[in-house]
């Protein structure tokens, strides 16, 4: 028998849903729906300082009322620290991660110093400073205390996996992973002791999540997630990266858009069945 589809929806609990979660929600929800799969809701809220519970419940009343359901019990990954840990640890133990503690201010100095730094999707790339301690340096480093993140060895992470990565989205078709656009990533925080990269494919992994519906915006993160995926020997998933929400001036929604919230939607009086409409969901049913 085939396996069913497992679709998800992971909101950040950082504020209130807008229109462009509910299309999120909506197509991943519909996917299901379709295809007599499963939907679950993840609540990621690995970052205690911009994550409340009280966003997530109210996650959980615009959901409803947009006439969503999904599985119980949800996953808050703040509970399951310790599977972002154990995927780390193996991750550092193969000499995969190493530690970084530079600040964004060392950064900064440094990428400036070299005058010329290789640049990726999202500015120029971490310059591999920590990379190259010597071993007695970094133990210096790490037993005086000094905080640190844990990067991601790209060279050492490509050696492992080879270059031919790729995944298959419904969109975009097949795209090959160029992780070499996010460098030497952070996979886990100094403040957090996780990232949300690793997170994400721990957990889509651990809940047997085979399609992967969510905004343009993290497609770039999808190359990243390919390797880490090789790395932890874990299934790829199939990808539906969709075009963002704009508003009427073509400006990407943000949760700062209060007017665009489902909460102030619904207060205005907005039906559920409208906005459904609105965001192509016209199912009838
Ligand atoms: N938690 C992420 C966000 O709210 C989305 C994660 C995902 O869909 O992979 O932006």
């Amino acid at each position: 028998m085939p396996h069913p589809l497992v679709t998800r929806f992971a909101p950040s609990p950082t504020g209130l849903l807008h229109k462009g979660h509910a299309y999120s929600a909506l197509a991943a929800h519909e996917l299901a729906r379709r295809r007599g799969g499963r939907f679950l809701l993840r609540i990621e809220d690995i970052d205690p300082t911009r994550c409340t519970r009280e966003n997530a419940e109210n996650i959980f009343e615009d959901l409803a009322w947009l006439g969503l359901t999904w599985e119980e019990p949800v996953r808050f990954q703040s509970e399951h620290l310790a599977d972002y840990d154990d995927a780390a640890a193996d991750l550092r133990a193969r000499g995969l991660l190493y530690p970084c503690f530079c600040t964004r201010v060392e950064i900064q100095r440094e990428i400036e110093r070299a005058g010329r730094a290789p640049h990726g999707s999202e500015g120029p790339l971490y310059p591999g400073t920590c990379r190259r301690l010597t071993g007695s340096e970094r133990e210096a480093r790490l037993s005086s205390g000094t905080p640190y993140a844990m990067r991601l060895d790209l060279g050492a992470a490509l050696a492992a996996t080879g270059s031919g990565l790729f995944w298959d989205d419904v969109k975009h078709g097949r795209i090959a992973a160029r992780p070499e656009r996010l460098g030497d990533a952070v996979i886990v925080r100094k403040d957090i002791g996780t990232s949300y990269h690793l997170a994400v494919v721990v957990d889509d992994a651990l809940q047997g999540v085979t399609e992967i519906v969510r905004g343009e915006d993290l497609l770039e993160a999808t190359h990243l997630h390919r390797v880490l995926q090789e790395l932890l020997g874990l299934p790829v998933p199939v990808y539906h990266h969709h075009p963002l929400l704009t508003d009427e001036a073509g400006r990407r929604l943000a949760k700062r858009d209060r007017s665009a919230t489902l909460r102030s939607l619904r207060e205005a009086g907005t039906s559920p069945a409208e906005l459904r409409r609105e965001l192509g969901f016209d199912d009838g049913g």
